[in-house]
């Protein structure tokens, strides 16, 4: 479905101000959004971003078209807290094979995390050690370009060279932090091979048995990539290079990109740093035209932190009882985020879990009442999402659609959200059966075989409901559809 009549809004964290979305071309959308480092379970934090910018992944698809959207989202999988995890819960293992083992089991639950939470899948997910060649092409090209310099084995990155150029962005134009902020909030640890404090590392020496590849930039030692490199990287591979971009390309409009995302702890130092790193490869004003940042989720009030003993992972909320004592369907936890505007932080909560709970069940119960076929999604749902991603006022929209009893808007509205409006397929004569056949165990007083036929039921999403005949006083039992 398209309707290129809809304007988009989106705040730009580049420019501090909400503006109309224009895309560099309407018949490809491209967006990119930091993933995770696959080291340990997503937290609920982490599940914020992927919510988020999943949303507007079918925003963008709805209005410029299913097959004319790109989106990537990377998985970091070469990263020092992952040496360290490996070499923990894999002591007997060479250190390389140990860090594919924690890889492949963190990525696997992470995408059966976020699938569980209605997300699609992007179009694409790189993962950093495919992409190392590209990392070292653009380490090479940064320091011909006079950025960048070798020493100790390592390449740095140097913002006030970067500063120097007659041309393009300066270092912090996306942060707008003074230097002191800066140096305070990049942390760097002050390393002698550093000309200047503010630089950063691209390239980085592996110790024995770590994981390391031949070296750009004529060092000899084996190393590895920084981190902020892999996006820059994996986002010229897969948003331009295959439109005709990347560092071949002398056309800068051919180097830029729509949109990149993530949460707002990543503006500074990762994504000024993206941006330093692309611009002066590539010779571009602006690495992606709009820059769109999730605020922070809190838990009780309080940062989720492990030393808080407020840490929650999605895996723990959807299958353990560890949060409020009880699991959690993917879907409430995807409405109890949206229930907040995506850049306003969110405080967690029980309660808000079970408001998200109530609301989508009143929901579902009216979207349940629709003809099959498709229908619609109502303007005012869409008019509310154009405005940069409103979700609260979507979700207002969807409840008053639901006061109206208009079903099959509802029912559209909820499927572009990413709620699962399927029909629940049933076989009455079935489910008859078996009522009957338990109520002569019931008679036989065999109440463990009735026991294993309400259970058989329920695990098909039927749900039986035991009363007695006011008459008769006998047993009689009806059934429900259990979202
Ligand atoms: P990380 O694995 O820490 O790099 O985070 C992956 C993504 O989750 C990034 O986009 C972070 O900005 C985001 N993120 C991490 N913690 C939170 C949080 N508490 N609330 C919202 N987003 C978060
Ligand atoms: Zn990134």
């Amino acid at each position: 479905m398209s309707d290129s009549s809809t304007e988009l809004k989106f705040y730009n964290t580049l420019t501090r101000t909400k503006e109309n979305f224009a895309p560099i071309s309407p018949d490809n959308v491209r967006m990119y959004v930091c993933g995770p480092t696959v080291y340990d379970y997503a937290h609920i934090g982490n599940a914020r971003p992927v919510i988020v910018f999943d949303i507007l992944y079918r925003l963008l698809r709805q209005v410029y078209g299913e097959n004319h959207v790109t989106y990537v989202r990377n998985i970091t999988d070469v990263d020092d807290k992952i040496n360290a995890r490996a070499a923990r819960d894999y002591p007997d293992l060479p250190l390389n094979e140990a860090i594919r083992a924690v890889t492949e089991k963190t990525n696997a639950q992470f995408q059966a995390d976020v699938k569980a939470l209605g997300c699609l899948e992007p179009s694409s997910q790189p993962r950093a050690t495919e992409f190392i060649e590209e990392m070292k092409a653009l380490i090479e090209r940064l320091v011909q370009n006079g950025v960048a310099y070798v020493a100790e084995d390592h390449v740095l990155f140097s913002p006030s060279a970067m500063n120097k150029r007659a041309s393009g962005p300066h270092y912090g134009s996306l942060s707008r932090r003074p230097l002191d902020d800066m140096l305070a909030g990049a942390r760097v640890d002050i390393a002698t091979y550093k000309r200047d404090e503010m630089d950063f590392v691209l390239w980085k020496p592996s110790k024995e048995g770590e994981p390391g590849w031949p070296s750009p930039a004529g060092i000899a030692a084996k190393g590895r990539p920084g981190w902020h490199i892999e996006c820059s990287a994996m986002s010229m591979a897969k948003l331009l290079e295959p439109f005709g971009g990347g560092l071949q390309c002398t056309d800068p409009l051919r180097n830029t990109f729509d949109i990149h995302a993530g949460g707002i702890d990543l503006v500074f130092p990762h994504h000024e740093n993206e941006i330093a790193q692309s611009c002066c490869a590539l010779g571009t004003q602006r690495m992606a035209n709009v820059w769109m940042h999730n605020g922070f989720l809190q838990v009780e009030g309080k940062k989720m932190a492990k030393s808080e003993g407020n840490f929650v992972t999605i895996h723990e909320l959807l299958e353990t009882e560890r949060f409020g004592g009880r699991k959690w369907p993917g879907e409430v936890l995807r409405l109890a985020m949206l229930m907040t505007h995506y850049r306003e932080p969110i405080d967690f909560s029980q309660r808000r879990l079970e408001e998200a709970e109530n609301i989508l069940r009143k929901l579902k119960r009216v979207s349940d009442t629709a003809p099959e076929g498709e229908a619609e999604v109502p303007q005012v749902v869409i008019d509310a999402l154009s405005d940069d991603l409103a979700t609260p006022a979507a979700i207002q929209a969807l409840s008053n659609l639901a006061s109206e009893g208009n079903a099959s808007g509802l029912k559209a509205s909820l499927s572009l959200l990413g709620f699962d409006v399927s029909a629940v397929e049933v076989d009455e004569a079935l489910i008859n059966r078996a009522i009957a056949e338990r109520l002569t165990f019931f008679r036989e007083k065999d109440y463990a075989q009735a026991d294993r036929i309400r259970d058989e039921l329920l695990a098909m999403g039927v749900q039986l409901k035991d009363g007695k005949d006011p008459q008769t006083g006998e047993r009689v039992t009806s059934w429900e559809i259990k979202r």
